[in-house]
């Protein structure tokens, strides 16, 4: 009966125009408020929506793009989408610390760091449209309520925060023409804050018939060191609590560090209702890259093809993509760079930094090894630079804010300008270098950023002109996909392949105080990069050095397995070079 109705209800929104005149608006009288994008229809697009249980931090993301890149590797278009259950519109005011790096698209949103792990795995630009927080939607729904478009009605969770949701995963889908749009939900089961997102989930599944859609849930297997054992009550609750929500899943993902055994799935597919074949193991492995040929061992991806009713190709991964793997598994040698920070005991704060690390090392056959160095222990003494530096082939100083740990970071650059040894300087890395160039070369002694000394004589690095205006710290820095002029014949161009004109990510405040370029200059540093039309620097590098490069973007953002970033080629080859 009720499949009847929802299937009349959609025939409706299909083909009624007066039908889609309403739900054009934001409410009726109707319960099965729904609104549905004009011209889209049921079936086209098959939806996977991923969400995890007894705890965050499984790889979600990891699992939900390695899934995704098998099924692209078969020739389906893939759209993926994050929902996070926080109330901040976005993650730009995210503390990296507590919430992990904050990854930039080329539109300019800032966003979950699973984002750039889809970015890289699918080797896809995403763009606002595959990111939504619960801050956004609350956003626009009480927008629209204050501009009176409830037409009186009561505005409820239910359906208007779950047809909100609705309508963004299916325009979605309409807009990217995706195949398959993969969903994944942030959090765990259970929580206050992305209930109502899975109650969207369950009445997608409901609208667009159970062949349109699937629920894989992502578990994690305990195996207590005193037990030597796997065990899987945790999970069995956690899956619980899904199918309490009203959601039967149809694959269960267990994470665990060892591979999960035959007597731990059995009891999770008995328990969940799920068949045996499709509680998959995902262990801990070497890397990320080496998930989706796992993934594809168990035939998980064939089995969800099936239920979508979608055909299963046999194929093979392409030859760059086996190259790729081929060379991770059998790396020749192990370099170790320093990366200088203040987030340094969360490794999340600098994800992107470290897989643009990995994809160049990768390339060049070797491993990278990370020593972190917390720049606060060395402005207080508790470690010399000699010590920091040391078994160190190079050092990046990421991007930052604040002057919390500035001084240190300042000290290492000078370090490694002085000893000939690369340097990658990032955001705040390009900031912090012209500080130590002009203090240390230019001898201007208390040279600053005005982010860190507003009094300072010499402010080298100040707010850009058209920041000094902007109030609140909301989505309002220089933020996205710019293009930058590279300048003919230098080691920048050399590494862009020879292109005089490159794209890449920003999100910054501050740059270099034009008033003191032709002073940097002089001295022998060059700005390879610039912003086309401003006098805005955007790369700098000393010839003179072995490898000494800042930018003012984050070029992590851009780099992929297969189309390693030039810079962090270069960096990587210069730091396995002999000196
Ligand atoms: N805090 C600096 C600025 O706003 C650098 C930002 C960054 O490293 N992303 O310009």
């Amino acid at each position: 009966m009720a499949q009847r109705r929802t299937r009349r209800f959609f025939l409706a929104a299909e083909n009624g125009k007066d039908m889609l005149k309403k739900l054009a608006r934001r409410s009726g009288e109707e319960e099965f408020f729904t609104p549905v994008p004009k011209g889209y229809e049921r079936g086209k697009q098959k939806y996977i929506f991923v969400t995890g249980s007894v705890m965050s931090g499984l790889g979600k993301g990891i699992f939900a793009a390695s899934l995704g890149k098998l099924m692209q590797e078969q020739g389906y278009r893939i759209s993926p989408i994050k929902f996070d259950g926080y109330l901040n519109v976005d993650a730009g005011t995210l503390n990296p610390f507590r919430h992990g790096e904050v990854f930039v698209l080329d539109d300019g949103l800032e966003c979950d760091m699973d984002l750039g792990t889809y970015e890289r795995m699918l080797d896809l630009d995403l763009s606002e449209a595959n990111y939504l927080t619960g801050g956004r939607i609350f956003s626009r729904i009480l927008t629209a309520e204050r501009k009176g478009s409830y037409l009186g009605r009561d505005v409820q969770f239910i359906p208007h925060v779950t047809g909100e949701i609705k309508h963004f995963l299916r325009e979605l889908a309409m807009k990217s023409k995706a195949n398959i749009v993969i969903v994944e939900v942030g959090g765990t089961v259970g929580d206050i804050e992305n209930q109502y997102f899975l109650e969207a989930l369950r009445e997608m599944m409901y609208e667009e018939g159970k062949e349109n859609c699937c629920f894989i849930n992502v578990t994690y297997i305990l195996e207590p060191g005193f037990l030597g054992e796997q065990k899987s009550k945790a999970a069995q609750l956690g899956i619980r609590r899904l199918m309490e929500l009203g959601i039967q899943p149809d694959a269960i993902a267990c994470r665990c560090h060892n591979e999960a055994t035959e007597k731990v799935k059995s009891k999770i597919s008995i328990y969940s209702n799920v068949p045996l074949k499709n509680v998959i193991s995902v262990h801990d492995v070497d890397s990320i890259y080496l998930i989706p040929e796992e993934i594809k061992g168990t035939g998980l991806d064939r089995n969800i093809l099936e239920k979508l009713r979608l055909k299963h190709r046999e194929v093979q991964s392409s030859k760059e993509w086996k190259g790729y793997i081929r060379r991770i598994k059998n790396p020749k040698k192990t370099i170790t760079v320093g990366i200088i920070g203040k987030y340094t005991g969360l490794r999340d704060s600098y994800a992107s930094v470290i897989k643009a690390l990995e994809h160049s090392a990768t390339h060049n056959q070797a491993r990278i090894s990370i020593k972190w160095i917390e720049t606060t222990d060395i402005e207080e003494g508790k470690l010399t630079l000699k010590q920091a530096f040391d078994g160190i082939a190079g050092i990046i100083v990421p991007g930052g804010f604040g002057k919390r740990g500035a001084e240190g970071k300042v000290q290492c650059i000078r370090y490694a300008r002085e000893n000939n040894i690369p340097y990658l300087g990032l955001c705040y890395g390009f900031q912090m270098a012209l500080v130590e160039f002009a203090r240390n070369v230019l001898r201007l002694k208390d040279a600053n950023s005005t982010e860190i000394s507003n009094d300072t004589t010499h402010p080298v690095i100040d707010i850009l002109p058209e920041q000094k205006k902007i109030e609140g710290l909301g989505a309002n820095m220089r933020l996205g996909g710019r293009d930058i002029e590279v300048r003919e014949g230098t080691r920048a161009w050399e590494l862009y392949g020879k292109k005089t004109r490159i794209r890449e990510r920003f999100r910054h405040r501050y740059e270099c105080n034009p008033e003191y370029i032709g002073r940097f200059e002089k001295a022998g540093l060059v700005f390879s990069g610039k912003a086309p039309d401003h006098p805005i620097m955007q790369i700098l590098e000393l010839p003179s050095h072995r490898f000494f490069v800042g930018t003012q973007f984050h070029p992590e953002f851009t780099s992929r397995p297969l189309s390693p970033n030039p810079l962090y080629l270069g960096f990587v080859r210069a730091c396995l070079a002999p000196k």
